[in-house]
């Protein structure tokens, strides 16, 4: 680690204190900022900030696309899936009571599926990713503050627009992103520590309810002990399941263990 010539941040500083995705997305490198399956894992994290206030339609889109994530599917599997989150999507958009959701949530998953399709240059991701990023922080800080919120009979929460939440939710997205991207790991994960206890614990805790929104941090001490007895002595991946968290679906170290990088 060598600090900067007069005396400013490290990357690795930067990245730890950084506020916004945005400031992150630039400490990649550009075969990071490319990485299709951390982009969307870091996406439909986004969205699913906005869970409670997305139609039912939506939520449906945002699984497919999960699973498409992690299942190996054929081009033509792909596209259908693609086809079915789209049109999940477009039902929502209409079905929606939030206007600013006709632009945002359920229209960003649009562009996800949409994503799915091309390759992509690390621009297009910044795009997306700010687009998306932004979109569900400006729908948090106008329509509520967070996945919990309470709607009332009309299904519309009270409007709070608000700045300082805004800013709140993308240090959010931060956390997450820090979860889901590792630019600065150097652990190697040896096959051999993919025990069939590891791969089932590691699997549970990516099942979980799309709706539980971040991991049981108890469930990955338990996959850290797994790791262990399978031979793993790797300090970063244990010390990172053994952390204080929080852990999305998108965690790296889930990633690592379940062969998506
Ligand atoms: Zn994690």
């Amino acid at each position: 680690m060598t600090k900067g010539e007069r005396g400013e941040k490290t990357p690795e500083e930067e990245w730890e204190s950084a506020e916004t995705p945005d400031e992150m997305f630039f400490l990649l490198t550009s075969e990071q900022r490319c990485d299709p399956v951390k982009n969307r894992r870091f996406m439909v994290e986004c969205c699913r900030r906005a869970w409670n206030l997305l139609p039912e339609e939506s939520r449906e889109a945002l699984k497919i696309i999960e699973k498409s994530i992690d299942r190996n599917l054929t081009e033509s599997e792909l596209a259908s899936e693609y086809s079915n989150a789209q049109k999940m999507a477009a039902g929502g958009k209409n079905s929606t009571k939030l206007p600013s959701l006709n632009y945002s949530a359920a229209d960003v998953i649009c562009h996800l599926s949409d994503e799915y399709r091309h390759k992509h240059k690390d621009e297009d991701y910044l795009i997306l990713n700010r687009r998306i990023s932004g979109e569900i922080a400006d729908v948090l800080s106008n329509y509520g503050s967070a996945i919990n919120l309470d709607v009332d009979d009309s299904g519309l929460p009270a409007s709070n627009p608000n700045e300082e939440k805004y800013r709140d939710e993308l240090k959010l997205q931060a956390v997450i992103f820090r979860d889901v991207f590792n630019p600065f790991s150097k652990a190697e994960f040896e096959p051999g520590w993919r025990t069939p206890a590891v791969i089932s614990i590691a699997q549970a805790a990516r099942d979980e309810e799309l709706s539980n929104y971040e991991l049981d941090i108890p469930r990955l001490a338990i996959l850290s002990d797994a790791l262990e007895e399978a031979g793993c002595n790797n300090t970063e991946i244990l010390g990172h399941l053994r952390g204080p968290g929080p852990h999305y679906r998108g965690c790296w170290v889930l990633d690592l263990i379940l062969g998506k990088k």
